[in-house]
This record gives C-alpha cells, sequence and structure tokens, in this order.
C-alpha cells in the first residue's frame, strides 16, 4: 500500500508528491516562502563555493551581484534612428525651458556620492574619501556584474529626459559654446559604438557603458540594484570601510556564478 502523504504543515492527509502542502492558504504560502528559502540558501552557497575557488577568504565580508550574461551585437541602424528621434525631442523641449529666465547659474542638484556603474558620478572629485572608497567599491561590483541593469536602458532610450538635456547643454556651454537641439542630439549619438549588449542600452558597450557620466540619465547615474542598496546600507549601519569586500556576480538564469570581484585585489592592482 502507498503511504499517505500528508501536508508538511499541518498534517491533512494530501493527494500528490509527498512534501507538498494542503490546499490552505497558509499551508501553500508556507511552503512558497520554503522554496524561496531554499533556492536562495543554494544560490549563496555555490556563490561561497565560487569565492573559496577564487582563492577569497570566505571569512571576510562578502555579497552577490546580478549577472549580465548578454553578448555584445551590432547596433541597429533603426534603433539608432528612434534613439536619434527622441533624443532631439528632449533636446528641442530642454533649450525651450534653459531660455527661459537667463541663463541660470549652475546648480544640477548633483550629490556627488553613490553612482553607478563602473566609475565616478558626476562631482564625485570633490567627493570625501570615504564617498570615493563606497564608488570604487560599487565599480568593482558593477564591472564584475556587466550592467544586469542596462538591459532596461534599451527600452527606455538609455533613460534620459529633458532634465538631462539641460543638464548637457549647461556642460557644453561651459566650454563656451551655445549648442543646438541638433548638436545636443548629435554629441549624444557620437558616443554610440558599433555594437551594443544585446537587448540593452544602445549606450552598452563591451567595457560598460559608452556615455561619460556628465551625460548619462539621472536614473542611470542614481540607481543601484537591491544588492548594492543593501550592501551600502550595512556599511552606512556597521561603519564597515569599503576596503575590505568580494563580490560574487550570480546569474539570474541559471543560479550559477559567474565572476568574483575583491576590492582588496582590485586595490593591489591600482597599486
Ligand atoms: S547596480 Fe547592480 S545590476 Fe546595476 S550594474 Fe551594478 S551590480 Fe549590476
Ligand atoms: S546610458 Fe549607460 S548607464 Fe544608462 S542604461 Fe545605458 S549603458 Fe547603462
Ligand atoms: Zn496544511
Amino acid at each position: 500500500m502507498i503511504p499517505e502523504a500528508r501536508c508538511t504543515r499541518c498534517g491533512t492527509p494530501v493527494r500528490g508528491a509527498p512534501g507538498a502542502p494542503c490546499l490552505s492558504l497558509d499551508c501553500r504560502t508556507e511552503a512558497a516562502r520554503r522554496a524561496v528559502r531554499v533556492k536562495a540558501e543554494a544560490r549563496r552557497g555555490r556563490a561561497l563555493e565560487a569565492l573559496v575557488a577564487a582563492g577569497e577568504s570566505a571569512h571576510g565580508p562578502w555579497s552577490t551581484t546580478p549577472f549580465n550574461p548578454a553578448r555584445q551585437v551590432s547596433v541597429d541602424p533603426e534603433q539608432v534612428e528612434a534613439l536619434r528621434a527622441q533624443i532631439s525631442t528632449l533636446a528641442v523641449a530642454a533649450l525651450l525651458e534653459d531660455t527661459r529666465p537667463a541663463r541660470r547659474a549652475r546648480s544640477d542638484g548633483r550629490s556627488g556620492d553613490l553612482g553607478h556603474p563602473a566609475s565616478g558620478a558626476p562631482g564625485a572629485e570633490s567627493a570625501s574619501p570615504r564617498a570615493r572608497a563606497v564608488e570604487t567599491a560599487i565599480a568593482t561590483a558593477c564591472a564584475g556584474c556587466r550592467g544586469w541593469c542596462c538591459r532596461y536602458g534599451g527600452r527606455d532610450g538609455a533613460h534620459l529626459s529633458v532634465a538631462t538635456l539641460r543638464r548637457a547643454a549647461r556642460e557644453v556651454r561651459e566650454d563656451g559654446s551655445d549648442p543646438s537641439a541638433d548638436d545636443l542630439t548629435d554629441l549624444y549619438l557620437s558616443y554610440l559604438g558599433a555594437t551594443h549588449s544585446e537587448d540593452g542600452c544602445l549606450f552598452h558597450g563591451d567595457r560598460g557603458c559608452r556615455l561619460p557620466r556628465d551625460l548619462r540619465s539621472e536614473v542611470c547615474n542614481a540607481f543601484l540594484c537591491g544588492e548594492l542598496l543593501e550592501v551600502v546600507a550595512g556599511w552606512n549601519r556597521d561603519g564597515l570601510g569599503a576596503g575590505e569586500h568580494a563580490f560574487v556576480a550570480v546569474s539570474r538564469a541559471d543560479g550559477r556564478p559567474r565572476s568574483v570581484q575583491s576590492l582588496a585585489k582590485a586595490a593591489s592592482k591600482a597599486d
């Protein structure tokens, strides 16, 4: 006789596979939570193995990031034309608004602290040593991840906005010229390469974002994924220096660790 399967939470007899919950909402929720936990633990276990295989201390602080597996593909001229139209519209609006009073003094709300991915946020030159250390840590993490979050920039015109184009116009004026909407549009498109990350942002090249920080959108300059937000919150809470941390980039598709980045190694290479 086949033994009767029972709900693992409440013990009610159930049909179906052993270990399955009964039909009660509480038992099904509990089972779903357990499945999520088991998966997260497995992911963390594999990440830890990758860390040790890379010669990193398993006792030091470490965390995971996403990983962008996308390959580089040729930039499609049709997509470029769509991007041109989009930037041009933003540029026209930005210049209209910006000439309203006289030209305002430069005040673009830069925080000069956290940025993304893989280099200093605008204004980072004036940031504190700690902000710079955090900046370096984030850049290291994002380099291992290869810009998972930049995939969305493809659907959204690199997240550019009227505010971004207004800021770009001011940058150009600082160098003494008075850009037209076409000038600004051409400036942006001049940073496109021959390839970009498949299905992602057109500016996402093989070594990260091709746009200089000053031309990137507010979203791009400020965004941090959930994983990095947690790490930075931890540093803020526990006062941990950003100087000792390793990041394991884990593919969200198959849960496999794909790269290990260590701040200690990054620093020793820079010496
Ligand atoms: S912010 Fe997160 S998702 Fe984006 S590049 Fe950095 S690690 Fe990857
Ligand atoms: S503009 Fe740069 S940072 Fe922003 S989504 Fe595109 S590649 Fe990423
Ligand atoms: Zn039950």
